[in-house]
C-alpha cells in the first residue's frame, strides 16, 4: 500500500516547527478573575445588605442628606390655614432671644403632623419647648415641634416619618404654660433658623391653585 505521507516525511535532521515565543499568562489571568469575582461578590453583598430592613435608617439618612429641602410645607396642625398664622418670626422674646419660628394656635389636643419625610431625632420634655419632637428632614433641615400636650403613640427616636404622620397634639407645655394652646414650629437649616411661614403659605397657595 502506498503511503503518501512517507514521501513528505521530514528529513532526519529537521526540528519541530518553531513556535512563536510564548509566555504562560494563565496564573495572572486566574488572579485577575479571582479578584474580579471577590469584588463582585462584595458589591453584591453590600447591595443586598443596604436593601435589608435593618439598613432602612442609614438608607433614609442618606436619602434625606442628598434630597433638596422642600420649597413648600404643608400645615403641621390639622384644620388651620396658613393665612391665619401670624408672622411672628424674629419677634423679640425676652432680652436676648428672638422668635425662631411661628406659633400655630389650635384647640388643645389638635393633631400635629410632620411636614416632611424625615427621621425622628428627638422626643423629649425639656426647657422652653416643653414636650417637643425634632425631625431631620430633606437637606438635613431640622424641624422643631414644641409645646405639645402629648406625643403620638409609640413615637420614638429613630422612627422614619412621612408628611402627615402624627407626632403629637397641640398643648401649652414648656414656657408656653398658661398661654392659649399652640404649636411652636421652627425649621433650622445649615445656617440656622429661617422663617417657615412663606413655605406654609406657598403650600396653601399651590393647593388652592390645584383645586381650582
Ligand atoms: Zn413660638
Amino acid at each position: 500500500m502506498h503511503d503518501s505521507d512517507s514521501t513528505r516525511a521530514p528529513p532526519p535532521d529537521a526540528r519541530p516547527p518553531k513556535r512563536a515565543p510564548h509566555r504562560d499568562y494563565t496564573p495572572q489571568l486566574r488572579a485577575t478573575l479571582r479578584f474580579v469575582f471577590v469584588v463582585a461578590l462584595l458589591a453584591a453583598a453590600g447591595y443586598w445588605a443596604w436593601h435589608q430592613p435593618f439598613m432602612a435608617q442609614p438608607r433614609a439618612i442618606a436619602a434625606l442628606t442628598t434630597a433638596s429641602p422642600p420649597t413648600t410645607l404643608p400645615m403641621p396642625v390639622d384644620g388651620v390655614s396658613a393665612a391665619r398664622v401670624a408672622d411672628t418670626y424674629g419677634a423679640p422674646r425676652g432680652r436676648d432671644r428672638s422668635h425662631e419660628g411661628v406659633d400655630i394656635f389650635a384647640p388643645r389636643g389638635t393633631p400635629v403632623r410632620s411636614t416632611t419625610d424625615g427621621l425622628v431625632v428627638g422626643v423629649r420634655d425639656a426647657g422652653l419647648g416643653g414636650k417637643q419632637v425634632w425631625v431631620m428632614g430633606p437637606g438635613r433641615h431640622r424641624h422643631y415641634y414644641a409645646h405639645l400636650d402629648g406625643f403620638a403613640e409609640f413615637l420614638e427616636v429613630g422612627d422614619l416619618v412621612r408628611p402627615g404622620d402624627a407626632l403629637g397634639v397641640v398643648g401649652d407645655t414648656g414656657n408656653a404654660r398658661g398661654t392659649p394652646p399652640h404649636l411652636h414650629y421652627g425649621v433650622y437649616g445649615p445656617e440656622g433658623a429661617f422663617d417657615p411661614l412663606p413655605l406654609l403659605r406657598a403650600h396653601d397657595a399651590d393647593n388652592a391653585g390645584a383645586s381650582r
